[in-house]
């Protein structure tokens, strides 16, 4: 059995990898020079046996992972894996099944289609929506955006799909003005182009106000429209006010898209159903697996309240292709073609938790970004500039020098954001926000925990009292490494 000692010695390192995690510093430890110091070998000319592949590969990698997977983690919006849907990704992968058609892996077609259904039914969308399974929200964005762009010129006799674009009634874009960069790059990977894409400018609460839609809409009536809403902002978690916004959205025969990655699992938790009030009237949703589900990466949910229009935008049909008239086709709903069984996860971590384990996760997780801002908001030199209404609130640091600048204030939010990385016991990423520079504290793994939450508070306590780097390096022997990044996740 040429898998056993590979898989075995994979197994042991996992197992000691999550096992360790809290222990371990959560910010890397190994820099860019080491980590290319280590990995960039010359590739081998013979083959080396699959055991020693797989452990020279977790001894070089190590310090250069980050602790995302564990519960102090707090940076970008990323979440860890359950258990179950750890294991079925395992299995995804050691069954190899290519999850394009029915017909080339039957289970995983039906475990899709299920857990399909199920995601509709959790996150309180019409169950004659269609779906797909894609790599994650910027995707599902692409998936669904590309059934408005379907929907809206055929309305106005055009076929995209056979003409294209050139020619074509051009397609204006309204967003909310904090809008996530995936939502620009889907409308470029399109050909709908950013100079159609309209920021709407928002309330204090980052949402679109329904004068400023209505204004945009009246403007140009004449022009195929989408618009682009959220759910769940990634700075201060705003959702937009779709009991207001949708309808008159409608009344204009717009197609309106919902940006959910994370914000959309606010359905399955009854605290937090209110947030999202009428979001299911919309045309289309697009949320994330791998976020607040605890899906392992990659994971993202398109949803499309059109089947035809979703369909017409990606189905595809040869002459090798072996069609099940009763069986549901990923390839019908997805970008992709061939593709990872990516339902076997989403259907584990759904039954892992069931109905009451999602929302218990959600409620969970907005406690302690709960709790982390306002413990941390209440140290001496922070200050709180969002609170969570979901699971995303923000901070920053006030430089104490008489008649301090926005600047000096911004880099003092960024020097503590450093050194508390330095720590190993939390990781928090910056943000702009309002003009002011900000910590973001993001809550969305399954296992943070109360001591989790506790330990963090107390880094950053640590770092606002001066604690010197070398009393802090004593105090926590794994710090070193540090990480700046400005992607927003
Ligand atoms: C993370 C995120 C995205 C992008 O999702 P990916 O899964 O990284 O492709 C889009 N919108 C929001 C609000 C997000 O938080």
């Amino acid at each position: 059995m040429q898998f056993k000692e590979v898989l075995q010695t994979s197994l042991q390192i996992a197992l000691s990898y999550l096992d360790n995690l809290d222990a371990a510093s959560v910010a890397t430890t190994a820099d860019l020079v080491t980590l290319r110091g280590r990995l960039a070998k010359q590739l081998n000319q013979q083959g080396i046996p699959p055991e020693q592949v797989v452990a020279e590969l977790a001894a070089d990698v190590e310090g250069g992972l980050i602790g995302s997977a564990g519960g102090r983690f707090f940076g970008w919006v990323i979440g860890g894996s359950l258990p179950a849907a750890l294991g079925a990704d395992w299995l995804a992968s050691a069954w190899d099944q290519n999850a394009a058609l029915y017909s080339c892996a039957p289970a995983a077609a039906v475990v899709e289609e299920v857990a399909g259904g199920w995601l509709k039914e959790v996150l309180g969308l019409p169950q004659n929506a269609s779906f797909a399974v894609v790599s994650g929200c910027q995707m599902a964005h692409v998936t669904c955006l590309a059934s408005a762009r379907h929907a809206m010129l055929s309305n106005r006799g055009w076929d995209v799909e056979e003409r294209g674009l050139s020619g074509a009634p051009s397609i204006r874009i309204l967003t909310n003005g904090q809008r996530h960069g995936s939502i620009d790059r889907a409308v470029r990977l399109l050909g709908l182009g950013s100079s159609h894409l309209k920021s709407l400018p928002i309330d204090a609460f980052g949402r679109v106000q329904p004068e400023i839609l209505k204004h945009a809409l009246q403007e140009d009536s004449a022009s195929p429209t989408i618009i682009v809403l959220q759910a769940g902002g990634i700075n201060t978690g705003a959702f937009d006010d779709f009991l207001t916004l949708i309808p008159l959205a409608k009344n204009y025969d717009a197609w309106v898209h919902v940006d959910g990655a994370f914000g959309l699992w606010a359905a399955a938790s009854p605290t937090y159903l209110h947030l999202v009030g009428g979001v299911e009237r919309a045309d289309s949703w697009a949320t994330d697996g791998h976020k607040w589900l605890n899906v392992p990466f990659d994971c993202g949910y398109a949803f499309v309240a059109n089947p035809e229009a979703h369909q017409a935008a990606m189905s595809h049909r040869a002459s090798y292709i072996t069609v099940n008239a009763e069986a549901r086709d990923q390839i019908d709903w997805n970008p992709e073609w061939s593709r990872r069984a990516r339902g076997f996860p989403t259907y584990a971590a759904l039954r892992q938790l069931g109905r009451d384990g999602i929302a218990s996760l959600v409620e969970r997780c907005c406690g302690h970004a709960r709790s982390l801002v306002e413990q941390i908001g209440g140290l001496p030199g922070a200050e709180i500039l969002s609170e969570p209404s979901l699971n995303q609130g923000l901070l920053r640091f006030l430089d104490p020098q008489q008649g301090a600048s926005e600047a000096h204030h911004a880099k003092r939010t960024d020097d503590v954001i450093a050194a508390i990385l330095t720590t190993g016991e939390a990781f928090f990423t910056g943000t702009n926000w309002n003009g002011h520079r900000a910590m973001r504290v993001s809550v969305c793994n399954w296992q943070t925990s109360d001591r989790d939450v506790e330990r963090a508070v107390q880094a950053v306590s640590d770092v606002l009292q001066g604690k010197t780097r070398n009393e802090m390096a004593a105090q926590f022997p794994n710090a070193a490494g540090t990480l700046k990044g400005e992607y927003e996740i």
